[in-house]
């Protein structure tokens, strides 16, 4: 319908689709003169098919291109204001320190599914959710299924009550089998809001948790706080306790943690002070209960307090009071893929002091970004520097492996290891234990040509996992590629294989070997699959029912687990000795967090570390707890070299069909922008291929651009930046990367 259709058209709009290609925007017009804006959620037509689609822009004149055009008329109005003014606003900010278009950016902040609904007004209370009560009478000669029994024993361990959503989450219990139960009289139900009434009282504070509270309250609004408690120093309480006051005024909070893993223990104690009040947010939600979660925070009138993962950060809750960041140094907060590769913490910085919130960044290591803002005063620093109950942290003592070896021990545990371990068991504690991989073997390794089994897809290793009746096979860690070990080598023929490295398969297995009566549990991506993977896990070994638990990263995250008297790591130099810029600063947080796991209880821990080099300057700040001397020295180090963040980094990394392909775009690309970099006063370095050049069938090249901190990124506008690339291969912009 054009201009001369007779019907009158105030307005021309930009509509946004799902449907459309990435950063296609598709403009209609406006026959009904409804005064559309941006942020309606629109009905429209695309080639004969309906579509809900939001209203992204306003125009008062055609484009050139389109004028004289018959455009089709928005057919409804679905819902007005579907998001705010504000949070548009947040969304085109976010897209332009990305680099990213506003599409993309629209499409990581929205929950999937959300465009396609019909959606109602905001909803007045949360709709009711069923909880499930049971068992409702003794077990004991029941006759039961194995999988009634199972549901009825996950009841009684969640003392007594589940919501249903998570009862029956996929991968958990089947409906039929909780109806069966039901008819039965077994269990019952109640909405979740009725029973989910606050069932903890605040805990008394101590001076420090007070003060910290006090200044969180009393902080002016947009103003960032950097909470810095050691490990066990009651970060949480001092969230709760502030976000109650939050509540009270009529404000939200949302507090992130980087792991999903982190997420039931946090949302427990956050639903046990807050009841009802609390959501949930995070990518391991079914779309539906994500998009219920984002209306329901909607909602002017119900303050909320949002428990959620790194994507919870764009909810669009209207009066919102506090951010918390919970392990604010965790690279899961950095979006990798796809674009924007946005930083959590920075659009809660946006956030903040966009709707005169307060951000709270909680850590017992704080990243150097973190550290700097503070050195420079605009981050305020409050300090928890004592466990709760002026617990001790856990000494740590270092195993010197070259003097192992010296003395003829060339195995993977060393002897004290071996020694406090069984101590511990004896004494009826708890040990974790780091190692760096999963699996059972980093690799295989031809003995005559010494080439390792690679990845038909990557160029990396394949690595060595080994099933129950000791079947090994090989699997890929980037694209999950699996095959069997093979009884040849693909470069000679040879039939030698050597494996090399150790996985945390085979630490368990040795530990059983030189361990009498330890019981060892697993705690690796392998053994945590699925939704509840997790917890069930960590519950396991909460209830005493191994004495060691071998894990991987995941182990040094958050948790609070009493008993635990020592943590271990087996190779801390694998650690140590990455070629990247962030390799001491990670390595250390790392090492600490995992220190921080011990001696959380009543019982003293300690911590045992297995390195070749005793000397490093991290395991010196580990073993001397100086980790803002650390901070210090490492910014020092950084600000002489002129190195990020007293500089700003930008990664562009392009993917192609093929190397030359690639490479080509690549240099393209680089000598596209070297003078637009160079008037900037930027360096551009590169093109060169990825550390890992090839990875699910795609070769990867990038280019760095690197400049003064706290400059713009000199980098053309979305569409002409990508405007030159040829069909296939793909370009990310990545402003501050956290891999260098
Ligand atoms: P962090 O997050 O700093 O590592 P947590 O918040 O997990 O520490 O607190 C450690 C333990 O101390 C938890 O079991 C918590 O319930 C308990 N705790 C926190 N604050 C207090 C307090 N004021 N009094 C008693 N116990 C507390
Ligand atoms: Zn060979
Ligand atoms: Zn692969």
């Amino acid at each position: 319908m054009g201009r001369d259709s007779g019907k009158a058209v105030s307005r021309w709009l930009q509509v946004w689709l799902e449907a459309g290609r990435d950063g296609q925007v598709f403009t209609y017009a406006n026959p009904l003169d409804l005064a559309l804006a941006p942020g309606d959620l629109v009905q429209v037509r695309l080639r004969g098919r309906r579509h809900s689609g939001l209203v992204v822009e306003v125009l008062q004149d055609l484009p050139a291109e389109l004028a004289g055009r018959a455009l089709q008329p928005v057919e409804s109005l679905l819902q007005p204001a579907a998001v705010s003014a504000a949070w548009q606003q947040l969304i085109d900010q976010v897209a332009g320190d990305c680099h990213a278009s506003r599409f993309q950016t629209l499409k990581s902040a929205l929950p999937s599914g959300w465009l396609g609904q019909r959606l109602q007004p905001p909803v007045r209370a949360p709709r009711p959710a069923w909880q499930i009560e049971g068992p409702r009478v003794p077990l004991e000669g029941l006759r039961l299924t194995p999988a009634q029994a199972s549901l009825l024993h996950d009841l009684e361990a969640a003392g007594g009550a589940k919501p249903l959503a998570e009862l029956c989450a996929p991968g958990a219990h089947s409906r039929s089998v909780l109806t069966s139960l039901e008819r039965r009289g077994l269990v019952g139900r109640t909405t979740l809001g009725a029973a989910t009434m606050p069932t903890q009282s605040p805990r008394a504070l101590n001076s420090d948790q007070q003060r910290a509270v006090a200044a969180i309250t009393a902080a002016a609004p947009g103003q960032a706080l950097l909470l810095w408690g050691v490990t066990g120093a009651g970060k949480t309480e001092v969230y709760l306790q502030a976000a109650a006051g939050c509540l009270a005024q009529g404000r939200s909070v949302l507090l992130l943690t980087p792991e999903i893993g982190l997420i039931p223990q946090l949302l427990d104690r956050a639903r046990s002070r807050f009841g009802a009040a609390v959501l949930e947010f995070h990518s391991a939600m079914a779309d539906g209960d994500k998009v219920a979660s984002w209306r329901a925070a909607l909602d002017p009138e119900a303050p909320r307090v949002v428990v959620g993962t790194r994507s919870a950060v764009f909810l669009p809750l209207p009066r919102l009071g506090l951010l918390v960041l919970d392990e604010e140094h965790d690279a899961s907060y950095k979006q990798d893929s796809p674009m924007p590769c946005y930083h959590a913490r920075e659009v809660a910085r946006l956030r903040a002091r966009q709707s005169g919130a307060v951000l709270v960044l909680g850590t017992a290591t704080p990243s150097l970004e973190t550290w700097l803002s503070c050195s420079q005063g605009h981050t305020t620093l409050l300090r928890l520097p004592q466990r709760i109950g002026e617990r001790p942290l856990p000494p740590v003592r270092l195993v010197d492996m070259r003097q192992e070896l010296a003395e003829g021990h060339r195995r993977l545990l060393s002897r004290p290891l071996l020694e406090r371990l069984q101590q511990v068991c004896q004494r009826g504690e708890q040990a974790v234990v780091l190692v760096p991989r999963r699996g059972y073997r980093a690799f295989l390794s031809c003995r005559s040509c010494g080439e390792a089994v690679l990845c038909p897809n990557c160029d990396v290793a394949l690595t060595v996992h080994r099933g129950r009746e000791g079947r090994e096979w090989l699997r890929c860690h980037w694209c999950d590629h699996r095959q069997n070990c093979g009884d040849h080598c693909g470069h000679c023929g040879s039939t030698a294989f050597k494996p090399f490295g150790a996985g945390t398969q085979r630490v368990i297995e040795q530990l059983g070997e030189e361990l009498s009566d330890v019981r060892l549990l697993r705690f690796d991506r392998d053994s945590t699959r699925g939704r509840d993977g997790h917890r069930q896990l960590l519950e396991r070994f909460a209830a005493g029912e191994a004495d060691v638990l071998v894990g991987t990263q995941m182990l040094a995250k958050g948790m609070d687990l009493p008993r635990v008297t020592l943590a271990a790591v087996l190779a801390a130099d694998g650690l140590l000795h990455r070629p990247d810029l962030r390799a001491s600063e990670q390595s250390l947080q790392l090492l600490l967090q995992l220190a921080g796991r011990a001696g959380r209880g009543e019982l003293p821990g300690e911590v045992l570390v297995q390195t070749y080099s005793p000397d490093h300057s991290v395991i010196r700040h580990l073993v001397q707890g100086s980790y803002g001397d650390f901070l210090d020295q490492e910014l020092d180090l950084r600000r002489r070299g002129g190195l990020v963040p007293l500089a700003r980094a930008c990664l562009l990394r392009l993917a192609g069909p093929s190397a030359s392909a690639t490479a080509t775009a690549a240099a393209a690309l680089a000598s596209r922008l070297q003078p637009g970099v160079e008037r900037a006063g930027w360096v551009l370095i590169g093109p060169a291929p990825a550390p890992v050049a090839r990875v699910a069938g795609r070769s990867r090249w990038q280019v760095l651009l690197h400049g003064p901190a706290a400059a713009a990124i000199p980098l053309p506008p979305e569409p002409d930046l990508r405007s030159a690339l040829p069909v296939g291969v793909t370009l990310a912009v990545d402003p501050d990367p956290l891999e260098l």
